[in-house]
Formats: structure tokens, C-alpha cells, sequence
């Protein structure tokens, strides 16, 4: 089968021709209907070779939605044909997190060596992909594959992040997303299907500001040395009660922990490799700063039951497994306006 790999250090993915996969017992194969393309594997393939986390060559891709190809001996609850979502963050499934269905903190992963796909071991840019377990599938139940695909991680990532804040949320507050790429455009449509706040959506690019106020940013403002006096401006001096970052770079964290409010949440999402320091004196009063990682099972379930009900739909632009790589060329120069998506069956 074709597969989209990265295989040298520095070097941009390639298109490659591995062995088709088999489903072992208890495995699940999929035949993926649409993979999306994430910033985190730009990251990736930016890590130098010392310490590098993973094998080479990885096959790419951990947002996945396939149909069930064939199933491995001994595996139930699922049939051939089913239309499903993958979770990501694979856990052990049985350590008192995993138990929780936050197998995003599994306790055991890095001791067991259980990786995401795409993320350390096969990921769904190719043209199947194993599953270790049908609890790691969530029916699409007429979601539409392009459409749903982005959720697994785009939606997924700032659902959580959101959900931890909600109680602050109430009428009258102030959320703010820094970065409308793909998970801070999903991250707008979540705030305003959840909660009553009013949000506010930096970006250093007019065209994704566009899109913030199209899927529903109240206010949008250039994310620029001035960003964090003009966010405090329109809060009536306050700051906001929470504040996502979907870049995390220096630049972006300074700014988020300039705009939050006393007893603001500040979530550090994007892995930009910036550090906000707390310390008494150093941000408002109790506020809270965490670095999220991924979303529970339960929580993708949460996130597809929204889309569903048409309160979230993700801007996607799509391409063929051979164009895949261009998909990651246009992510890394800012172009992909949404999410790119990759059909590995196109
Ligand atoms: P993306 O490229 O689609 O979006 C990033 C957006 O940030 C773009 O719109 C870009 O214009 C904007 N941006 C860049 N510099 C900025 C600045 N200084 N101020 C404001 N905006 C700026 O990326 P994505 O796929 O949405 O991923 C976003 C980040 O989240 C990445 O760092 C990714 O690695 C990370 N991520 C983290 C998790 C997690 O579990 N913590 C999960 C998925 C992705
Ligand atoms: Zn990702
Ligand atoms: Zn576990």
C-alpha cells in the first residue's frame, strides 16, 4: 500500500510503497477513509536527530477515520464496514487514569512503549492502518469522514482545554484564543456552542482572522506587541477569564499571561516551546496556567455528539496521499486556512 513517511531527519515526507498491514489477534484494520495533517508533525520533523523519540521511517498521520476492513482473531463489537473515528492517545487501558478514559495520561505508555499512530508507531496516512483494540474506535454515525476526521485532535485538544474552564466561562467573561489555525478555529465554534463568553481570536495573518470572526470570533486582533494592551482595552482593563494558546511560543505565552484575568485559566496548548513562569507577583492572583495534552474517549464522543448537532464544523481543504506532502509544505508556510486533510483513497 501507499504511505506517506517521514524517513530522513530534516528531510520533508515522502510518498512510499510499504507492505500492506494484517490485523493481529485483537487487532482491527482500517481502511482509511480521510487522515488530517496536525502542526505537532511539522514539530516532529523539525526535532534534531539526537534524541530523536521515534523510529524512522513513520508512516504520518494521528487524526484518523477509516472503515472496518477486517478484524483480527477474537475481536468484538465491531463489524466489517463500520465507519469509525480513531482515538489517538493510546493507552494501557487498565492503569487507574486509562480506567478513567484519559488514556491521553495513561500512567504506563512510555514504560510499555505504547505510542499514538502517527505519533511513534504507523499513523492513517497511507492506505490502512492497524488499530491495537476496537476501544480505540468511536462510530461516526453519519459524520462525514473529511468533516470528522480534524475532530480526533483539532476538536478533541481544545474540547478539553475548554472544558476545564467552563465554569468560568459565565455570561459576562472573556475568552481568548491565540492562533486560529486548525485547532483554534474549531477552538472558537467550541467556546460559543458551550459557554456565553465573548471571543476574542489573535493571529498574526489577516486571512485567519477572517476565518475567526467567520466561525464566530466576537472580536479579532493582530497578535503583535500591542496585542496584549488591546485585549486588556477591550475587557474593560480586566483580562480575560481564560485564555487558550494554540501557538506556545514565547512571543504568544507572554501575551496570554498578560491578558488573563485574577483567578484566570491560561492553557498552554500549542508546543511552541515557550514558558510562562508563575510566581506570586508575576501574573494576576490565582491564576491557573496548564499545558493540556489530547482529550479523554469520552470527550471525543462529546466532540463528534457537537458536530453532529451542526454546532461545530471544521474548515477543511483536501488532498490525495500523493499531494500530501504539498498539504505539510502550505501548513508550514501558513497557508492552510482550517485543516488540510489527506485521502489516502483518492
Ligand atoms: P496551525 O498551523 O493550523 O495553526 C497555528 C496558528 O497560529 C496559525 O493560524 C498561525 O498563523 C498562528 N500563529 C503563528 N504565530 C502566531 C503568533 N505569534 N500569534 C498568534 N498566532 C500565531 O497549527 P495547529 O495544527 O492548529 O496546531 C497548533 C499548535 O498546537 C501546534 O503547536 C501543535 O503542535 C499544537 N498541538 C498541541 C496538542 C496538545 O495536545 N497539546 C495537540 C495538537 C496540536
Ligand atoms: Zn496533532
Ligand atoms: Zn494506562
Amino acid at each position: 500500500m501507499k504511505a506517506l513517511q517521514y524517513r530522513t531527519i530534516g528531510a520533508p515526507p515522502e510518498v512510499v510503497t510499504v507492505p500492506d498491514p494484517e490485523p493481529g489477534p485483537g487487532q482491527v484494520l482500517l481502511k482509511v477513509t480521510a487522515a488530517g495533517v496536525c502542526h505537532s508533525d511539522i514539530a516532529v520533523m523539525s526535532w534534531p536527530a539526537e534524541g530523536f523519540p521515534y523510529e524512522l521511517p513513520l508512516t504520518l498521520g494521528h487524526e484518523g477515520v477509516g472503515t472496518v476492513a477486517a478484524l483480527g482473531a477474537g475481536v468484538t463489537g465491531v463489524s466489517e464496514g463500520d465507519a469509525v473515528a480513531v482515538y489517538g492517545p493510546w493507552g494501557c487501558g487498565t492503569c487507574a487514569k486509562c480506567a478513567e478514559g484519559k488514556e491521553n495520561y495513561c500512567l504506563r505508555a512510555d514504560e510499555l512503549g505504547i505510542r499514538p499512530p502517527g505519533l511513534g508507531r504507523p499513523g492513517s496516512m497511507a492506505e490502512y492502518l492497524l488499530v491495537d483494540d476496537p476501544r480505540h474506535l468511536v462510530p461516526l454515525d453519519g459524520l462525514d469522514p473529511v468533516a470528522a476526521v480534524p475532530l480526533t485532535d483539532a476538536g478533541l485538544t481544545p474540547y478539553h482545554a475548554i472544558k476545564r474552564s467552563l465554569p468560568k466561562l459565565v455570561p459576562g467573561s472573556t475568552a481568548v484564543v491565540i492562533g486560529t489555525g486548525g485547532l483554534g478555529h474549531v477552538a472558537i465554534q467550541l467556546l460559543r456552542a458551550l459557554s456565553s463568553a465573548r471571543v476574542v481570536a489573535l493571529d498574526v495573518s489577516e486571512d485567519k482572522l477572517r476565518l475567526a470572526r467567520e466561525v464566530g470570533a466576537h472580536e479579532t486582533v493582530l497578535s503583535d506587541a500591542k496585542a496584549a494592551d488591546a485585549v486588556r482595552e477591550l475587557t474593560g482593563g480586566l483580562g480575560a477569564e481564560a485564555v487558550f494558546d494554540f501557538v506556545g511560543a514565547a512571543p504568544t505565552v507572554r501575551i496570554a499571561g498578560a491578558v488573563a484575568a485574577v483567578e484566570g485559566d491560561v492553557s498552554l496548548v500549542g508546543i511552541g516551546g515557550g514558558a510562562l513562569p508563575v510566581g506570586f507577583g508575576l501574573l494576576p492572583f490565582e491564576v491557573s496556567v496548564s499545558a493540556p495534552y489530547w482529550g479523554s474517549r469520552s470527550e471525543l464522543t462529546e466532540v463528534l455528539a457537537l458536530a453532529r448537532s451542526g454546532a461545530v464544523s471544521v474548515h477543511t481543504e483536501t488532498y490525495s496521499l500523493d499531494d500530501a506532502p504539498l498539504a505539510y509544505e502550505r501548513l508550514h508556510e501558513g497557508k492552510v486556512n482550517g485543516r488540510a486533510v489527506i485521502l489516502p483513497g483518492a
